[in-house]
């Protein structure tokens, strides 16, 4: 038997239209923090069994930057804003999925689940809580990087290393992995690669070697800024400046500078889950060590990319559903 009414169409509009007491004092099956491919997915596979689901948002998606984006089968070269637009669209057909676009910043346990707060000060109770929350990438400070990122300066080769391809780029990262890996990788895409470690580059002389014999040159001048000259999605055109030697002129730079948690609650709520860069959970259904607290999308420890994370939104939807469907049948 189901715990809770299934909620009118009405309420999916970003302000809600019935009393707000009324919905907040509701225990719902499921809150999703988190309207990124993950808690999207989540929330689409969950709306079609049917169950009360209420999304949170507070419009601050990780590939924000980003004008395209890549690797997803039938997607690739999709602005991510549309994805999203679309998938909000779609969910619309579902009348027991709710969207609310406010930031949650408290989530405590409960004896029927969890209890979130939102930032405007209300409450929502929910049996069953995922964290689709996505993370946040830690940039270089130099002057230029914000500036070029997501037109000139990128993250991750696999999302737009081929749109790069034959440029003359660099890689900026110490040590053997952070720097060396990530310069060695872009030999795929580039055969005019430098490796720029704004200082001592921590390799081994394994690397070093390594790097020479793939044709890769070494600065380890600490870096002053980007100096640049066009910002041209894909076709940018800057100078690395350094504080001693030579301008560099580039059309990319890749970086792995690290990233945290957009959200610190699965530690509030006590799951040992909780790591900066991802959280461990277990890979079938994307469970925590909390009962009822599941975490889906680049929060949770794996690849780091669109299709991964609505793929886990899917898994944790089925296996939340699964579970309630076990709580509930006679
Ligand atoms: C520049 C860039 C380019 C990229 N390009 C590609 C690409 O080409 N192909 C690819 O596959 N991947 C790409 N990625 C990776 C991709 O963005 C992520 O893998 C994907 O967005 C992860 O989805 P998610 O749902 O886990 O998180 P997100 O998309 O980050 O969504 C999380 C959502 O949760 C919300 N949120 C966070 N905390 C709270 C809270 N407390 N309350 C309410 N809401 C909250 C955020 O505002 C956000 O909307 C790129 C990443 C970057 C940075």
């Amino acid at each position: 038997m189901r715990a809770s009414k299934p909620v009118n169409t009405t309420h999916m509009t970003k302000n809600l239209t019935m009393n707000q007491s009324t919905v907040a004092n509701d225990v719902l099956d499921v809150i999703v923090v988190g309207a990124g491919p993950a808690g999207l997915n989540a929330a689409l596979v969950l709306g079609r069994c049917r169950r009360n689901v209420l999304v949170f948002d507070d419009a601050k998606p990780r590939n924000a930057v980003s004008h395209a984006m890549h690797g997803f089968l039938s997607r690739d070269g999709f602005a991510p804003a549309h994805l999203r637009a679309v998938a909000r669209q779609q969910l619309a057909a579902y009348p027991s999925v709710r969207m609310e676009d406010v930031r949650v910043i408290d989530a405590v346990r409960t004896d029927r689940g969890f209890s979130v707060t939102t930032r405007d000060g209300r409450d929502f109770q929910a049996r069953k809580l995922l964290l689709a929350a996505g993370v946040v990438d830690e940039l270089p400070q130099q002057p230029g990087f914000r500036e070029l990122y997501g037109t000139g300066a990128f993250l991750c080769p696999y999302c737009d290393g081929w749109e790069m391809r034959d440029q003359p780029l660099a890689v900026y990262g110490r040590g053997d992995d952070k720097g060396g890996g990530m310069a060695l990788e872009m030999t795929l895409w580039s055969a005019d690669t430098v490796l720029c470690t704004d200082g001592p580059s921590q390799l081994t002389d394994a690397c070093r070697q390594r790097l020479d014999r793939n044709g890769i040159t070494l600065r380890e001048e600490k870096i002053v800024c980007l100096d640049i000259h066009s910002r041209e999605p894909y076709h940018a055109s800057f100078d690395i400046v350094f504080e001693s030697g030579p301008r560099l002129r580039r059309a990319g730079i890749f970086f792995n500078t690290g990233r945290h948690q957009s959200t610190d609650l699965a530690r509030r709520l006590g799951s040992n889950s909780y790591a900066t860069e991802g959280c461990t959970v277990d890979n079938k259904h994307q469970k925590t060590d909390v009962p009822g607290l599941y975490i889906a999308g680049d929060a949770s420890r794996d690849v780091l990319q669109v299709i991964v994370a609505a793929a886990e939104g899917a898994a944790a939807a089925i296996g939340i559903n699964a579970a309630l469907l076990h709580e509930d049948l006679a």
